[in-house]
């Protein structure tokens, strides 16, 4: 029965598209959780055991240690090494090889303990919190893909995307990925070359997988979120049907956050109190100009199709 479904609100797309806020004010909302990027649970939070977003190192956080000891205990009944092998042992580009119903078979049979532990671990998710909705803000396309497979799960899909240019160059700044400064603990750092490739192999299968699937899936651009927030959220809840009795709104712009436990994600995962969510256009001024002109051109037809090529609807619009 759809009723008794978990329903998660899968935030896809390319890294670096400006979603940590966006899942932070989702996961406020009467009825919603935000856990960040699940996918990384088995290796980040288990394993390496790093900062819950509440500011505690996951294998301590109540709010985990509950979850994974919720029955059938996910801590107890699998091995996080073997899940997180499993989980990256299937990627993007994996993917075209799944039309065949052979291959397709194989994999799932392939990887029937990992996708196993992961319904389980939203069914925990979703009976500890008592939530409605799960947002999940992994972003990638291989893990979506096994989600949208899975039979417990109502997926909705929202495809964020944000100026190529912009995702580039956040990618070529040295980030911290949590704070500390004893044992600092960077993000990873890619050229202009591999994002601006990247972004479109993402984009094209995002759109290949999820829009002509006749899935539950929707297009939001990072530039249309900043430029009316509050609007913004508004639709999303709409889009996943569940509605909210009130959202953390002060103003047009700036939100009041929570502590959350998203296991994974970028340090703006750690904001809370009153944050303001403006339009970052760094890049415009930062990016080099030889970056900006090899990812323009290398993304081309995709950015003039999602509109950032038009004064109307591009960064300046
Ligand atoms: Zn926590």
């Amino acid at each position: 029965m759809n009723d008794k479904k978990i329903k998660i609100l899968f935030i896809i797309g390319n890294n670096r598209s400006g979603t940590t806020i966006l899942q932070n004010i989702l996961g406020q909302l009467d009825g919603y959780v935000s856990v960040g990027e699940l996918k990384y649970i088995w290796d980040r939070g288990f394993l390496r055991n790093k900062l819950c977003g509440c500011g505690v190192p996951f294998r301590e956080c109540e709010f985990w240690t509950t979850i994974s000891e919720h029955p059938p205990s996910i801590i107890n009944k699998y091995d996080p090494y073997q899940l997180f092998q499993l989980g990256e042992s299937f990627r993007v580009q994996h993917l075209p090889s799944t039309v065949i119903p052979y291959n397709r078979k194989k994999l799932f049979s392939r990887l029937a303990t990992y996708m196993e532990a992961v319904e389980n671990t939203y069914q925990a998710i979703q009976s500890v919190t008592g939530s409605r909705i799960i947002v999940d803000s992994s972003k990638n396309p291989a893990y979506g893909y096994l989600l949208s497979h899975m039979s417990s799960i109502d997926l909705h899909i929202l495809h964020v995307i944000r100026d190529s240019r912009a995702v580039a160059y956040s990618w070529s700044k040295k980030k911290l990925f949590q704070p500390g400064t004893t044992n600092p603990y960077y993000m990873p750092q890619k050229g202009p070359l591999i994002c601006a490739l990247q972004w479109n192999v993402r984009n094209a299968f995002i759109e290949l997988w999820f829009q002509r699937s006749g899935k539950n899936y929707r297009q939001l651009r990072y530039e249309d979120f900043v430029k009316a927030p509050c609007q913004t959220v508004e639709s999303i809840i709409d889009f996943v049907g569940e509605p909210a009795t009130s959202l953390p709104f002060i103003s047009d712009t700036d939100v009041l956050l929570e502590k959350n436990h998203s296991v994974f994600g970028n340090l703006v995962r750690f904001q809370t109190g009153k944050v303001s969510i403006r339009h970052d256009v760094a890049w415009m001024s930062k990016f080099s100009n030889l970056s900006k002109a090899l990812v323009t051109l290398l993304t081309l037809p995709w950015l003039f199709k999602y509109g950032y090529l038009t004064k109307k609807n591009g960064e300046k619009g």
